[in-house]
């Protein structure tokens, strides 16, 4: 395929608005190829948009959907010969979920959050999101055996643990969520900070989170740990935050890359002593991360309208629930984590999410480098991922973001920065926060950019960059940017102007990492009187088995890497 004359940002590569044109050969880009040819002649093209952080497989996904019929009734689409039926708005079913990232030129989007045990079940889902490509990131901050390595401080086996924790799940990273907290929660009670004790193990959420850090850099693994901090959603939280980053500075990075992930920031980024005087600390949180460099973060935006919460911080959704007096699911997952999932409405005119509105958007406009701060909603928690355009039309213009303060509770003009702020993002930060800055977090090596052999994954939207200016035509951005004028995916035109023309099936990302024998043979021993002991079922039916994933992408880490490959060549070929 050919891609004719559009205007290209690839920053990854320091193409910042090009006319060039691009070939794809054989799924990948090439120097040159024969074959259809696409017009893009003055367009604004990019590569495939990547999601770092959304909810779209699971348990919790089908909790959502179960807890709302009504949800059912706010995204149906018509059909057409190419499409399976869609559902769902907040929770959209599996087709939906594929169509409409591919439909907003994204090619690429991770799950958040797995449990081991229930791994089976988001794999099944994930194999049903047509066109995009996937992976899950999995839980170990609540884990019995990851808290008994934290306190024997036997990191070797902590790491081994890691690794036949990814294998198992075929998961791709290690996701953090109020860690201890799911334990504690077992019991009807949680973790108030970094130092307080998990019940039953005598650590604490600062020596677990160290600990996985460090674990995640002795296998080497392509992404850093993926942290959603404790304490999230309440006031004053902010404090938390700066001091785990703070505890994260000495741990070193086995890849170039940050040492810590920070999932959806905003909803950690709180001042005051409780809900009447909550405010922003948002620009605190966007000056830390000026003056640091080991860590990256995305959003997690909220915007008005319904979402559904979803996550493992059990604690935290029954504390939404009595707040709104909203319905509420709750699960104790065995010896690994819990979970909850309540629905809601942020509202323009509720003081709290108003300010929650404005964090999210001082977080991306206070933090100078777009490498650091990422797109996203936390897909379905601040709002459903078809809002991207709305967020981007906000970070591009002032007068927009006028125009909505105006109309948002009046505590914005008091408790956040955002009426100050002038920064409008250009092209450029916008590839970086939503395609090349996620690939690069992620440690995709052939996503989010368009150099030879990348990924043959482009977004042609209908905007002339030359031309607009998204300051004053923020509408045409949003409108455009909903509906890519063509996205490729693998040398695929996969949608047209807003339609689906084809549903190739996507492939599934796990990473593999090898570890001493030794100290598998310790972990196996352990585990294996753990499952007789306590888990519901059999070691041999826990691990997700080769035949639920039928398009794998195996990324080799740990100890094979260490004595063979050359694990991290492109990626350090590119930073140079
Ligand atoms: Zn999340």
């Amino acid at each position: 395929m050919i891609i004719r004359g559009g205007i290209v940002y690839d920053p990854a590569n320091g193409i910042y608005g090009e006319e060039m044109d691009l070939f794809i050969e054989g799924g990948r880009i090439a120097e040159e190829a024969a074959g259809p040819e696409l017009d893009a002649s003055g367009l604004l093209v990019m590569p495939g948009g990547v999601d770092a952080h959304s909810h779209i497989a699971g348990t919790k996904v089908n909790t959502g959907r179960i807890m709302r019929p009504d949800d059912s009734r706010m995204g149906t689409e018509p059909r057409n010969p190419v499409c399976r039926p869609c559902t769902g708005y907040t929770v959209p079913n599996c087709y939906a979920i594929g169509y409409r990232y591919a439909r907003m030129g994204y090619t690429t989007a991770f799950e958040a959050a797995t449990p081991i045990i229930n791994a089976r079940h988001t794999h099944e889902e994930l194999e049903e999101i047509p066109i995009l490509d996937k992976g899950a990131l999995t839980l170990f901050g609540s884990n019995w055996t990851v808290l008994e390595c934290v306190r024997d401080k036997d990191l070797a086996k902590l790491a081994a643990y890691v690794a036949w924790g990814l294998r198992a799940s075929r998961g791709y990273g290690v996701k953090i969520v109020n860690p201890g907290g799911g334990e504690a929660w077992g019991f009807g009670a949680n973790v108030k900070g970094l130092y307080d004790t998990v019940p039953n193990f005598d650590v604490t959420p600062a020596e677990i989170i160290e600990s996985l850090a460090k674990a995640n850099e002795m296998l080497g693994l392509p992404h850093s740990i993926h942290l959603h901090f404790n304490n999230l959603g309440k006031p004053g939280n902010y404090t938390t935050a700066i001091e785990t980053l703070d505890l994260l500075k000495g741990v070193q990075a086995s890849r170039m890359r940050q040492v810590v992930h920070i999932a959806h920031m905003q909803f950690s980024a709180y001042g005051g002593t409780g809900w009447k005087d909550f405010e922003s600390k948002g620009p605190a949180i966007a000056d830390y991360f000026n003056r640091h460099s080991h860590a990256t973060m995305d959003l997690g935006m909220v915007l008005f309208g319904p979402a559904t919460t979803m996550t493992a911080d059990g604690p935290l959704e029954y504390a939404n629930s009595r707040l709104l007096h909203a319905k509420w699911a709750n699960c104790d997952y065995e010896l690994e984590d819990s979970s909850g999932v309540v629905p809601l409405v942020y509202g323009r005119k509720m003081p709290i999410n108003a300010i929650q509105w404005a964090i999210g958007l001082e977080l991306a406009l206070m933090t100078k480098d777009p490498w650091k701060v990422i797109m996203t909603t936390d897909h379905p928690n601040g709002a459903p991922f078809v809002n991207y355009p709305e967020v981007i039309a906000l970070l591009m213009s002032r007068p927009k973001r006028e125009e909505e303060i105006a109309t948002v509770h009046e505590l914005v003009k008091s408790r956040t920065a955002l009426p100050t702020l002038e920064r409008e993002m250009d092209w450029t930060d916008i590839a970086v926060m939503t395609r090349a800055g996620p690939a690069r977090i992620l440690g995709l090596e052939d996503k989010g950019h368009l150099g030879k052999g990348a990924d043959g994954d482009v977004a042609v939207y209908n905007l002339r960059p030359d031309e607009i200016d998204p300051s004053r035509d923020h509408a045409l951005v949003k409108a455009a940017l909903a509906k890519a004028r063509y996205t490729i995916k693998g040398g695929t035109l996969v949608a047209r102007d807003g339609e689906i023309l084809s549903a190739p099936p996507g492939r599934t990302y796990w990473v593999d990492a090898g570890v001493a024998e030794a100290d598998a043979n310790r972990l196996m021993a352990d585990l294996k009187d753990k499952f007789d002991r306590y888990y519901s079922i059999q070691i041999s039916n826990y691990m997700v088995q080769d035949a639920y994933i039928s398009h794998p992408n195996v990324i080799r880490a740990g100890l094979q890497v260490r004595e063979g490959e050359d694990r991290s060549s492109h990626a350090l070929a590119r930073e140079a």
